[in-house]
């Protein structure tokens, strides 16, 4: 069932028209090891998470597969080491002192973490990230951290208002040529997010069913 998942999301970004390459993260969240593994099997090698304790044990459990490791959920600053250990991209920077952590908690064996500065393109209270105005002072302290590598950017916009954001995050990113990942996108607006220029979408529902929290 979940190769069969797998495949329909892959349609469904197919059948979008686009020139940028997408990569689809499977958000494997509140997901089983063996559900997971069923994902490997049908041939997915990117995962989100977004609690820390519950990616340790799935990581750990899958070592070896070189599978590419995503955290996408809110980040308390106690809990940046692990992540600068285990995990190949953070989606979720939404303040400079997190990102001073990460890099100066990137284990030096490894490559440069990749990181996305996210947007609270909404202006949501419940939702954490930079506000638009705040980019471009914070980029280049972003740029001074050595072992983190600024990639692009991330949001989760308000589902009412999508398309909006969609576009003012392609406009965002068409002003720093050397950024070229956004990631956006979920189960209900993926061709949405593709049709305005998102790299990663970001997948549960969809290919795992319904989830018991969020
Ligand atoms: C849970 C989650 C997703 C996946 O959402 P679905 O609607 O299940 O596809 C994507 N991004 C983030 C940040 C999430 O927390």
């Amino acid at each position: 069932m979940i190769a069969d998942n797998l495949k329909k999301v892959k349609s469904r970004i197919d059948s979008v028209e686009h020139d940028q390459q997408v990569q689809l993260i499977a958000v494997s969240k509140a997901r089983s090891i063996n559900e997971i593994q069923q994902a490997v099997d049908a041939g997915q090698m990117q995962f989100g998470e977004n609690h820390l304790q519950e990616s340790l044990d799935k990581i750990d459990s899958l070592e070896g597969k070189n599978l590419i490791w995503h955290f996408i959920g809110p980040i308390q600053s106690n809990k940046t080491a692990s992540i600068a250990e285990k995990f190949d991209w953070v989606h979720s920077i939404g303040r400079y002192k997190i990102a001073k952590r990460l890099s100066d908690q990137r284990p030096p064996k490894l490559s440069q973490l990749n990181v996305l500065l996210q947007l609270n393109i909404d202006r949501e209270k419940t939702k954490s990230g930079f506000f638009l105005e705040e980019i471009e002072e914070i980029i280049p302290e972003i740029k001074k951290l050595p072992n983190i590598s600024l990639r692009g950017f991330m949001c989760i916009p308000n589902p009412d208002n999508s398309a909006e954001s969609f576009t003012k995050m392609a406009e965002l990113i068409s002003k720093y040529p050397d950024l070229n990942v956004l990631s956006m996108g979920m189960s209900a607006d993926l061709e949405l997010a593709i049709e305005k220029g998102a790299t990663f979408v970001r997948v549960g529902t969809d290919i795992f069913g319904e989830r018991e929290y969020n």
